[in-house]
């Protein structure tokens, strides 16, 4: 990659190399905007293992930099031919006497993609890939800010500092720019634990189709049960299969440090006993598992900017993945971001442009990620509510009418209408 030439008045610090971080990297480099990414680890490396996203993510991905669609063509996993567009397949996880075990509730559908899926480093690999590495330091953990009228000093936990123009906070839950910003005010700003987890394994396919047959193992599954649903879909090119079992765990998560219990096979079994002999194979194959508790910000602060700092992704609203969106929601921040400050106009003030900028991008980003962060910590109670009644024919087609309705409106918005409005509402704010 060459080195981006701009006549941009200001020079970008992205705090983090995750998903947002670089999604953002690569469209202010698309953009001819300088930057810069700091990044605590050691390189770009993502933990868990699968990701699902949905259209509008590939979407926005695009509209990033447009040949992103074919490179994720190369480590992308979708549905087998004749479900292509199938998001995920819904079944009765629990039998009941009257419903068989497994039995299909509906293919819920999210066309033109489906569910498209893959290995969360694959993804970050990508992005890195195209984002450059002249444009990262490694190493680099921001631990505070403070800001005049001519940039942003950062404090790193190695005793140095650096000055930006902006910077753009994309570092995750735990985010220091957040606490820095909002938590000596509001601890509450902070993560919260969200009543649930999540007991999580990465099986071989052929392990799972000799256990339960290829239909299930190869195409995307939630199945619904008593107080608890799994997830499960392909990654790896078809060769594995990334499981999540998802129950209620109201009791207070006390361990505010680690969120993570290892070992965890025994109290699976164990919660999950009143399952089916399909969810019972796949917890056969699931070894002795770890809880990795769901943490999410239970409350938001009233906006994402403090003059020129401005949170993005998980740092400004992480969410639980009960609707597979906070990857998506992340890189619709980039996007939207990106958009707003190539329209920073180098004859005028560059705080006064920055402000105009966040108001924009905040004014359309907040209100619909918060709104996506809502729903997916309501859609736990929603997959779950099922079994609180018993099961009839028209509570099962009232599930699947509302499924189609609860996605609808994360997976079908205009993006790029999205960017529009925020550049608008910038330019509004300038002219006054
Ligand atoms: C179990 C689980 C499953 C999920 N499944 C899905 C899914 O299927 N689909 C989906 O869309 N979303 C999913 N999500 C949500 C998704 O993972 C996040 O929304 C997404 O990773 C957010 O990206 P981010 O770049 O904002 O944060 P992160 O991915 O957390 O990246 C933050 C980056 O900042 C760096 N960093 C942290 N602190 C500092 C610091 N002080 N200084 C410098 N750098 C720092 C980190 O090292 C990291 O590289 C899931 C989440 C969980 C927990």
């Amino acid at each position: 990659m060459t080195s981006a030439e701009t006549t941009a008045p200001f020079q970008v610090a992205i705090i983090g190399g995750g998903l947002c971080g670089l999604s953002l990297a690569i469209a202010l480099q698309k953009r001819s905007i300088p930057f810069q990414v700091y990044e605590t680890r050691g390189s770009f490396t993502e933990l868990g293992a699968g990701i699902n996203i949905g259209p509008n993510t590939l979407r926005t991905l695009q509209l990033i930099d447009p040949s992103l669609g074919q490179a994720l063509e190369q480590i992308w996993c979708r549905n087998p031919p004749g479900r292509e567009d199938v998001w995920m397949q819904v079944r009765l996880g629990a039998p009941d006497g009257q419903y068989e075990d497994a039995k299909l509730l509906t293919n819920l559908m999210a066309p033109p993609t489906g569910n498209v899926t893959m290995q969360r480093n694959a993804l970050l690999q990508l992005l890195a890939e195209r984002a450059g590495l002249e444009h990262a330091v490694f190493n680099k953990k921001i631990v505070s800010y403070c800001q005049s009228d001519e940039g942003v000093v950062m404090s790193f936990a190695d005793g140095s500092e650096e000055t930006a123009s902006v910077v753009i906070a994309c570092d995750g839950i735990h985010s220091a720019v957040r606490k820095a910003m909002l938590e000596p005010e509001n601890p509450i700003t902070g993560p919260q634990y969200a009543g649930t987890g999540a007991y999580r394994s990465l099986l071989s396919v052929e392990d799972l189709t000799a256990a339960i047959g290829s239909d299930m193992a190869c195409t995307s599954q939630v199945f619904l049960g008593p107080r608890a649903y799994v997830i499960m879909y392909p990654i790896d090119h078809g060769k594995k299969v990334n499981v999540g079992l998802w129950p209620l765990r109201p009791e207070p998560w006390e361990n505010q440090h680690d969120w993570v219990l290892p070992a965890q096979r025994d109290a699976m079994q164990q919660r999950f006993v009143s399952w089916g002999a399909t969810i019972h194979k796949i917890m056969d194959l699931m070894g002795n598992p770890a809880f990795l508790a769901a943490h999410h910000h239970a409350q938001n602060p009233d906006s994402y900017f403090d003059g020129r700092v401005c949170l993005l992704g998980d740092a400004a609203h992480a969410m639980t993945p009960h609707q597979g969106s906070g990857a998506g929601q992340a890189i619709e921040d980039a996007y939207v971001m990106a958009e707003v400050l190539r329209c920073v106009d180098a004859h005028k003030s560059v705080s006064e442009q920055v402000q105009a900028a966040f108001t924009g991008y905040e004014s359309i980003r907040k209100p619909r990620s918060e709104k996506v962060l809502q729903t997916s910590h309501e859609a736990m109670s929603w997959w779950t509510g099922l079994y609180e009644e018993p099961l009839t024919d028209e509570r099962l087609q009232k599930l699947v009418k509302e499924a189609e309705q609860r996605f609808h409106w994360i997976w079908h918005d205009d993006v790029a209408a999205q960017a529009e409005l925020a550049v608008g509402i910038m330019k509004r704010k300038l002219q006054r």
